[in-house]
């Protein structure tokens, strides 16, 4: 498996080291992981609902709240996944494992270019996890992740698996927007976010209304 720098194994929080096969310190490894968790299910975006918790109405509401967050920061892809985690299963390399085997991305997506941002319920719990791509840690570490799985929480516990995602999406959609106006520069967003210019001609207007909820 590839790390990147300064990221940490996903099943003991180790600082993991750049090429290393496996983790020094518990041994983890995708391949590991493979052996333990069996084949992954063929995922696809934004929502992949492998429990069927959730009906269409619901699931084409939660798609388009994504989609509208996607539109605005074109620069990411959000998926949710709904699924019944393997009871034995640690939740946090579970949903590394799922997230690098899952086929939510695609092959030239790999690596660096890794731009998805994944929300995981476990339906057999009611928790969720969020797990970001490589190519969106340059920024998407100054967004506080936990912020987004607290918008999330209510609705969750509730079971309202729908309002859950759209309520993830949003809260992601607003730090990002916090972020850009802060820093655009600083995480390379200033030449895709030009609809956040009130003055830059076409519609963006439209996209910073949208913004506003
Ligand atoms: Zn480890």
């Amino acid at each position: 498996m590839m790390y990147h720098r300064g990221v940490r194994c996903p099943a003991c929080r180790t600082p993991a080291i750049e090429n290393d096969a496996a983790c020094r310190q518990c041994g983890f490894s995708l391949e590991v992981a493979d052996r333990s968790f069996g084949i992954a299910p063929a995922l696809q975006g934004p929502i992949a609902d492998v429990a069927g918790v959730m009906g269409a109405f619901k699931q084409k509401r939660a798609a388009h709240v994504i989609a509208q967050v996607e539109r605005q920061f074109p620069q990411l892809a959000i998926a949710a996944v709904l699924m019944d985690v393997p009871q034995q299963a640690p939740l946090v390399p579970y949903a590394f494992w799922l997230f690098n085997r899952g086929q939510l991305s695609s092959a030239v997506e790999k690596g660096g270019e890794n731009r998805l941002v994944m929300l995981l319920i476990d339906t057999n719990t009611d928790r969720a996890i969020a797990m970001v791509g490589y190519g969106l840690e340059p920024f998407i570490q100054e967004v506080p992740l936990q912020s987004c799985l607290q918008a999330a929480l209510q609705p969750l516990q509730r079971g309202r698996y729908a309002q859950a995602i759209e309520s993830f999406a949003r809260e992601l959609g607003r730090q990002l927007f916090e972020l850009c106006q802060l820093a655009p520069k600083q995480f390379g967003l200033a030449q895709e976010t030009q609809w956040l210019d009130v003055n830059a001609p076409g519609d963006a207007n439209v996209g910073l209304a949208e913004s506003l909820y």
